[in-house]
């Protein structure tokens, strides 16, 4: 089946073959092909248009004509073909257009493939349902995480659907789970928006080098129009059971994810822990939650016991004595907050230093609880800071208020006053579930938690792939 890079090979091979011809007469030999209007007048209106130019949307093509917009949806195996002069059709040409010179004409074995004509201007209707083209700039790890949300769709299978980013088919969908080295079975609900920007980056980059390779000839997919796409020599899985794999030496591999036939490298796009976050306002029990993550099983790191610990080592403390061009003795909490209090430059400089510190710590974390389902990790400025990136699944504890004053004055011994001045300043509830893949209500007793906590895990660990 023809995808972009195919659909965008003959767009500009037509308008390089018949760009300004006149439309003599049409012949439309299959009704059905002629999807939304009578064929009588589609044959009528083409009469004595100008092809003036030529454009596609998703995998649809657009022939821009004097008064008209001609869109042709080639589907499984629709082709066109251009002759130089009258050529007597094959049974499988369905619509003839008799040009000024020479001929062009539809031609579709399985007749799968749609012709439109609309006025020129009007609504296109066929491509209302049309998600984002490849490189449009709103296409963004914030959209697509927003798209899937609650869609436990496996992300072979979200890449195919035309409404969310138009023109990805079966072959380049195959191709970009195998360059982000992903398992094309993951849920689509639970990917971080640093690997969506990964896969944004990959898509336009794979359809590009295959633009320019003229697209890629399989089987079912061959060009009509003497161009022959060379993109299957640059193929890393589509097609290539049982060769190894070109990076790691694996055997590829074929299973059918949803009915489709789906390459991947088994090794290459094993499924690796999913990145659980879990984050809440103060008072909440964000630690209560991670505490029972980590009787279910799981590896928990909290990134204040990281950052604490941190702050007692020694590099550590003389890396922020050179920033402070202070004492080594002097380094400590209060003096840190001291420093920072009121000098945003040097705040930010600290900050930036730690973070990548603790995101160390984190990224070693995992490498050495490779092979769970899941880890989670407790980071207490999740949304304030871009750190909710980075995370397949941002969990959010949420809490009713008078509970967690009560928390804070049993646990803390804070004062009312305390306690107002600090929730009054933390980013509200609301703006964090709208970021937010998964809620947990710290409401009521333990039992009722640690049910809500088992609760989530099992949704979770449901939607990922079995093996
Ligand atoms: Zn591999």
């Amino acid at each position: 089946m023809p995808e972009l890079p195919e659909v965008e090979t003959v767009v500009r091979t037509l308008e390089n073959r018949i760009n300004g011809r006149i439309i003599n007469e049409v012949i439309v030999r299959w009704p059905k092909i002629i999807d939304n209007i009578p064929v009588d007048i589609f044959e009528k209106k083409l009469r004595g248009q100008k092809f003036i130019s030529f454009g596609r949307r998703g995998k649809f093509l657009l022939f821009e004509l004097s008064n008209y917009m001609l869109i042709a949806h080639l589907r499984m195996e629709g082709k066109f073909y251009v002759y130089a002069e009258e050529t007597e059709p094959d049974k499988h040409s369905h619509v003839i257009f008799r040009l000024d010179k020479g001929e062009l004409h539809f031609n579709d074995v399985r007749k799968f493939g749609r012709l439109y004509l609309y006025d020129k201007g009007s609504r296109y209707s066929c491509l209302d349902k049309l998600g984002k083209e490849p490189w449009d700039d709103t296409l963004t790890a914030e959209y697509l995480k927003e798209y899937c949300r609650g869609k436990s769709t496996a992300i072979k299978s979200q890449l195919l659907d035309q409404s969310m980013i138009a023109g990805i088919g079966n072959i380049y969908a195959n191709e970009i789970c195998f360059d982000v080295r992903i398992d094309p079975e993951h849920p689509a609900c639970y990917i971080s928006r640093d690997k969506w920007d990964e896969i944004i980056r990959s898509t336009r980059k794979i359809l590009e080098e295959a633009i320019r390779a003229g697209g890629t000839t399989i089987r079912s997919y061959t060009s009509s129009l003497g161009v022959t796409g060379l993109f299957q020599q640059e193929l890393y899985v589509q097609s290539r059971e049982k060769e190894t794999c070109k990076i790691c030496g694996e055997t590829i591999r074929k299973k059918f994810v949803n009915g489709r036939g789906t390459y991947f490298c088994p090794k290459c796009q094993v499924e690796k822990p999913l990145r659980v976050a879990i984050t809440g306002n103060i008072g909440t029990g964000k630690s209560t939650v991670s505490g029972l993550f980590r009787e279910e099983g799981y590896p928990v790191i909290s990134c204040d016991e990281v950052n604490r610990e941190l702050l007692e080592k020694e590099t550590t403390r003389k890396h922020l004595a050179g920033l402070f061009d202070c004492d080594l003795s002097q380094v400590n909490k209060a003096y840190i907050r001291e420093r920072i209090y009121a000098d945003e430059k040097m705040k930010k400089k600290v900050e930036e230093y730690l973070h990548s510190c603790i995101w160390n710590e984190v990224e070693q974390f995992y490498q050495t609880n490779p092979t769970v389902e899941m880890i989670v990790t407790e980071v207490p400025l999740l949304f304030e800071t871009d750190w909710y990136r980075h995370f397949d699944c941002n969990v959010l504890v949420v809490s009713d208020k008078k509970e967690i004053v009560q928390r804070l004055k049993n646990d803390r011994h804070m004062s009312e006053e305390e306690i107002e001045k600090i929730l009054q300043n933390q980013m509200p509830d609301d703006a964090k579930i709208s970021m937010a893949d998964a809620i947990i209500k710290n409401e009521g007793s333990i039992e009722i938690l640690q049910k809500n906590v088992k609760r989530k895990i099992t949704e979770i660990i449901r939607t990922l792939p079995q093996e």
